[in-house]
């Protein structure tokens, strides 16, 4: 299996959903009455939804088997247990909270231990957390490594937070403000660049000497140890769980979507070794959640993510996701498509900038290629750039535009197959060869906050220039995060 350089799929399909053949003309009907917003067209009118990886994959015949053994018991039920043991064997803490989902972990460890004032350092906050961070009071900051922010430069552990900045913000911020420190593996925000464990040492270090906790945003943790494992060195021959372990070992707890790594639909949990924080958290945790051995699921799906959590971590399935992200984005470079380099471990990152000159970014650049990719192809991806973080500067009412327009293709995992990766490169490359065709567009709703969700826009008529679109191009301002 492992003769090629991208290895094929380590499993076989015993049950397959079949997708709707939808002609060109029904797409141009719905992406129109969606106000070309590829959030509103209806998901069984597309072919190959790239829109996310969270909670997309597909579960193994083990884990549909382990729903059939869910113990739907209030109290005690037995998958509860099953999973303690899992995330004792894998994490290591010695509370184990489950919740619906990821940013529920966020809440409630947030609404725990900040409080108005405080500061939460992190390579780059994942937007919930940011969110859930500033919910309380408190402020966000992202200290990623430079490297970390440059689309063009090549570097193994991209996610990396600073040591240095990390020092002078501990350094600087006032004693007891800063309750923990964050490390999310992979860095999603980041382009999903994992995070090495020499790095991870030296975070650790630098919050001994201040006296701070550590806690890992973990969604992504099995992606980032197999990084691990073919970059850093002296790991190569370690396991992944090994690799796992030793991660885990360097912090105080962690939060978790196993929309992502558990390989489930729905599901998440807190760990902590903190025993006061974990009772504070099970108290509130029983009146937003649920009782304290199911969380805010059924047991079905805690023994779905136990089984996932270990799944998730075997090698030749590591080989080949990790593999199918890296091999479609190579597809596309030689191709000569501009993309994020290195690939992540969850997605493509297309430069749409680079692919579509002749559009400014007042024109929403990437959401013309999503249109363009749903169109003609009947391809999902999702826009993360102007028509994302585009806003007016409060104070000058000018338009600030983020320095990076990118289209993201996050892959889900186990669900397509690497025909389908093929289907969507070789559609991106014909995009590309008549890109000059693809028009600019202009919002013609949107909504005070997080616009991108329910905007709508119409395509620019030959000619016509973008209202509000003279004045300087704002395009190289500021990034607003
Ligand atoms: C998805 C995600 C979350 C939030 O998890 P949900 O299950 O979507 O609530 C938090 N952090 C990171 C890095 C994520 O990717």
């Amino acid at each position: 299996m492992h003769a090629m350089r991208f290895p094929a799929e380590p499993f076989r399909i015993k049950v397959v959903e079949p997708l709707r053949s939808v002609s060109r003309e029904e797409r141009e009907r719905l992406i129109v009455e969606a106000g070309l917003n590829i959030f509103a067209v209806p998901a069984d009118s597309i072919y190959v939804d790239l829109l996310t990886d969270s909670g997309t994959s597909a579960m193994s015949d083990d884990q549909w088997a382990g729903l059939m053994l869910g113990d739907e018991s209030y109290a005690g039920s037995r998958n509860f247990f099953h999973l303690v043991e899992t995330i004792h064997d894998i994490f290591g803490y010695r509370h184990v909270i489950p919740t619906h989902q990821g940013r529920m972990a966020e809440n409630l460890l947030f609404s725990t231990v900040l409080k108005p004032g405080d500061v939460v350092p992190n390579n780059i906050h994942f937007d919930t957390t940011r969110a859930n961070v500033e919910h309380q009071g408190a402020e966000a900051v992202d200290l990623v490594i430079d490297e970390g922010l440059d689309p063009a430069v090549l570097h193994p552990f991209k996610g990396n937070l600073d040591p240095a900045k990390l020092d002078r913000l501990l350094g600087e911020t006032g004693q007891g403000r800063v309750p923990l420190v964050m490390l999310t593996v992979t860095n999603n925000s980041g382009g999903g660049q994992p995070v090495s464990l020499a790095n991870v040492r030296a975070v650790r270090e630098v919050c001994d000497r201040h006296r701070v906790p550590l806690f890992f945003d973990a969604c992504r943790f099995a992606e980032n140890c197999w990084f691990i494992k073919e970059r850093e060195p002296g790991y190569g021959n370690k396991s992944v769980t090994e690799i796992a372990r030793e991660l885990f070992s360097y912090g105080d707890g962690c939060t978790m979507s196993a929309k992502k790594d558990g390989l489930v639909n729905i599901g998440g949990f807190l760990a902590l070794n903190n025993a006061e924080w974990a009772e504070r958290v099970t108290n509130l945790l029983i009146l937003v959640e649920g009782f304290p051995t199911y969380g805010g699921l059924a047991g079905r799906d805690l023994e779905a993510m136990a089984r996932g959590l270990r799944e998730v971590l075997n090698e030749d399935y590591l080989a080949f996701r990790v593999g199918q992200v890296a091999e479609l984005g190579e597809m596309l470079d030689r191709a000569g498509v501009p993309i994020v380099k290195p690939v992540g471990g969850h997605a493509v990152y297309i430069d749409a900038r680079r692919l579509l000159p002749h559009i400014p970014q007042s024109q929403f650049p990437g959401q013309a290629l999503v249109v363009a990719l749903y169109r003609e192809f009947g391809i999902r991806s999702v826009e993360v750039g102007s028509l994302m973080f585009g806003h007016r500067e409060p104070k000058t009412g000018e338009m600030v535009y983020p320095k990076l327009e990118l289209v993201r293709l996050a892959v889900p995992r186990r669900v397509y197959t690497t025909e389908h990766m093929r289907f969507v490169a070789e559609s991106v490359i014909q995009l590309q060869r008549r890109s000059d065709r693809l028009r600019g567009l202009k919002l013609t709703y949107e909504a005070p906050v997080l616009r991108h969700f329910t905007a709508r826009l119409e395509e620019m008529a030959p000619g016509e220039s973008a209202p509000g679109s003279a004045g300087p191009r704002a395009a190289d301002v500021a990034t607003p995060r």
